[in-house]
């Protein structure tokens, strides 16, 4: 037996059970030692019947002085009642529809049981508990017991007896991690740390052997991260050195005074692309705390060199939103913008057909003659010549663009120098979680807004003040403003969008029709045509549509000042960082603003979130909260993408993510051919987006 035996070669595993095993993706005797438990019970006290409590989980230790078996007249069912003494004291134990035990178990047996007290009108019991003759090495009894997931017709009895067998061959495992990184680190030996994760001794050894295995976990993902940083390191970029004096003139000309946190993003993102390396940064900061100018700013100081930058955006209404910015920002710096997206295209010349403008915009490219150009990610997958790429920024690009990045890798591979990347985002990812998510990116936070706005005022809405909340809509309608009604999410995949409509539209007809005759409300969901998007939200930038009822299609980014009220049905549906979001959509002006939250659930949890959510503006504190109570794979949806498959780290370990990074930075690969190997293998069992 070694560590790829098939389980169908195990003691006792029949057709059957094999089966079973591969419902939880066990095939091989390897599978089985991953298989980490899920939980345990501490069955490690064995505690004398004279002191047993009702209700504690014990260990009782004793001799079986009786055991029979025999049917309930009542309930037809078997019931196998045992008594067994400790020398001093006698216990009572029951068992339901178990016959074997009776065969098993012998009077003058040595035993163990495992279990929870009870009592009946004799004194204490045990009922069902687990049970095992007294030897050296116990598996079900008198030890921390794991407890691993399941499925049907499986026991934890089988389970814990099979991954006991496997462990026989765990000595054959091969430790990838080398000695000196073992030590350095401070974790336990793999085939330590796989028997302490499944039969740990005590809670040390428990302990120990998850530090080691999440270890694993964090730092194959680390040393993706840096390999794919020194191999771009190794890469040549364009030095867009720092025009100070210029930089600093269009500084002072700005309507408003940088924050210290932009400055800071700022001065990272020149110090980077002054040198010959490739940058490969992410900026993020929460929603309006004033990305865009400082992507300007590095727009800028590359135009100044003779560099050319693109800036792509995820959609045309925030490509046009974009183009719109920076050609107010750089009014006076005579620098040559254009716009190319799928329907627009502008900076071509006037009053051209889109084929005849994209034409010119692409040969003004080609001759160095158009300076900065704007689009949205399709733009990478145009056929455009550039005379002199020097800064490639992405803005909000869904699921962090592991994709698109090796895309532009790939794509500009045939020049061999590389554009200087930059990456926005106002998805609020802790630093932690960012860190391990994107070992390959260098991390710039802006966490503090612009000062004068007004932090927009969240309450979660009781059932019985609904119509006070239509009442308060009413009144700030009235004062001009406008607002959001967002449907709750619904779950189910085939029919999600189908059903979402339906949502809108019952809602929808509710506003118009009962609640609100008198005002104009519009619509918006997944179903309808882009075109049809457009007009929709065009109408709602008008104020022609006071309140838009949508589910959460409602665009990142989408900036509508004049709303002031963003309403939420189901609120405990949505994650935290997604109610970010949608409260981002509001308070963009000096006008106060609301988020109002609505829920039907009666659950303490859910209402404790939303109360947590109502508590803090900061998108960063709501990320953070978010991602302990759910988990990264909810939060972000990354459960699919196979990045967070992780079985045992969580965001919780900072320490060991930290250090992980700390010891996979600068790591000289050359020397290590099997961390290469590890990181390799892994990539081809993760399935990246
Ligand atoms: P985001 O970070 O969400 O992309 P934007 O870049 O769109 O935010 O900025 C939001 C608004 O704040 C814009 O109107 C921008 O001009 C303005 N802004 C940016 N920086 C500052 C600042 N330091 N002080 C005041 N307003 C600012
Ligand atoms: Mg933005």
């Amino acid at each position: 037996m070694d560590v790829n035996t098939p389980l169908t070669q195990l003691h006792r595993v029949g057709d059957k059970l094999a089966k079973r095993l591969k419902h939880l993706g066990l095939e091989t005797v390897e599978d089985l030692l991953f298989h980490f438990p899920f939980r345990y019970e501490d069955y490690s006290q064995t505690v004398a019947i004279k002191d047993l409590h009702l209700g504690e989980q014990v260990t009782v230790k004793g001799r079986l002085e009786l055991i029979a078996s025999k049917r309930s007249w009542r309930t037809k069912r078997l019931v196998t009642e045992a008594i067994i003494s400790d020398g001093e004291r006698q216990l009572r134990v029951v068992w339901f529809g178990q016959p074997f035990i009776s065969k098993v178990l012998k009077p003058g047996d040595q035993i163990y049981l495992s279990g929870k007290v009870g009592q009946d009108m004799l004194g204490p019991q045990m009922i069902s508990p687990s049970f095992e003759k007294v030897k050296t090495e116990t598996t079900h009894t008198a030890r921390i017991v794991p407890m691993y997931s399941l499925t049907s017709g499986l026991t934890q009895k089988q389970l814990r007896f099979l991954v006991s067998q496997a462990l026989k061959c765990s000595p054959l495992v091969v430790d990838w991690l080398p000695v000196e990184l073992r030590k350095k680190a401070r974790v336990v030996d793999l085939v330590s740390a796989i028997k302490g994760i499944h039969f740990p001794s005590d809670k040390k050894e428990l302990s120990e052997s998850e530090r080691r295995l999440k270890f694993d976990e964090l730092f194959v993902l680390q040393l993706r991260g840096e390999w794919l940083r020194q191999s771009l390191r190794s890469a040549t970029a364009p030095v867009i050195p720092f025009q100070e004096q210029a930089i600093r003139d269009w500084v002072a000309k700005l309507p408003f005074v940088l924050t210290r946190k932009q400055k800071v993003a700022a001065w990272e993102i020149l110090q980077d692309i002054s040198q010959p390396r490739p940058m490969n940064r992410l900026l993020e900061g929460d929603v309006g705390s004033g990305k865009t100018v400082v992507a300007a700013l590095a727009i800028y100081n590359t135009v100044l060199n003779k560099q050319q930058a693109i800036l792509m955006a995820p959609t045309e209404i925030l490509a046009r939103q974009h183009f719109q910015s920076l050609t107010k920002f750089f009014a006076a710096e005579k620098i040559s913008i254009g716009l190319l997206t799928r329907s627009q295209a502008e900076g071509g010349g006037e009053g051209l057909s889109h084929g005849r403008a994209r034409k010119n915009i692409c040969q003004a490219v080609k001759n160095n003659e158009l300076a900065v150009l704007i689009g949205t990610q399709a733009l990478l997958n145009e056929d455009i010549d550039f005379a002199s790429l020097g800064l490639v920024i992405v803005d909000e690009q869904h699921r962090f663009g592991v994709s698109q990045r090796k895309m532009i890798r790939e794509k500009s591979g045939l020049t061999k120098i590389l554009p200087h990347f930059l990456s926005l985002t106002a998805t609020p990812i802790p630093r932690s979680f960012a860190l391990t998510l994107y070992g390959d990116l260098d991390l710039s936070i802006i966490d503090e807004m612009p000062k004068g706005r007004k932090p927009v005022l969240t309450r979660l809405v009781e059932p019985q003040k609904r119509q006070a909340a239509y009442d308060f809509i009413q009144k700030q309608i009235r004062a001009g403003h406008q607002v959001f009604v967002i449907c709750p999410l619904i779950a189910g995949e085939d029919e999600g969008m189908a059903s979402e409509k339906k949502t809108v539209m019952t809602e929808y007809e509710k506003l118009s029709q009962k609640v609100f005759p008198d005002l104009s409300v519009g619509y918006l969901h997944g179903r309808m045509k882009a075109e049809d998007k457009a007009e929709q939200m065009k109408k709602f930038a008008t104020n022609q549509i006071q309140i838009l009822v949508s589910t959460s299609v409602v665009e990142v980014g989408v900036d509508i000042p004049n709303a002031t009220v963003m309403m939420i049905e189901g609120a405990e549906k949505f994650g935290l960082a997604q109610l970010h979001q949608f409260r981002g959509r509001v308070g963009r002006s000096d006008q106060q603003s609301y988020c109002l939250l609505f829920t039907e659930s009666e659950t303490e949890t859910a209402r404790e979130r939303l109360h947590f959510f109502a508590s803090t503006t900061s998108g960063f504190k709501v990320a953070e909260y978010d991602l302990q109570q759910r988990g990264p794979g909810e939060v972000y949806g990354l459960a699919q993408s196979g990045l967070m498959n992780f079985r045992l780290a969580t965001m919780r370990d900072q320490e060991l993510i930290k250090l992980a990074r700390e010891m996979a930075r600068g790591l000289n690969f050359s020397q290590y051919p099997e961390l290469v190997q590890k990181v390799k293998t892994w990539e081809q069992s993760v399935h990246w987006e």
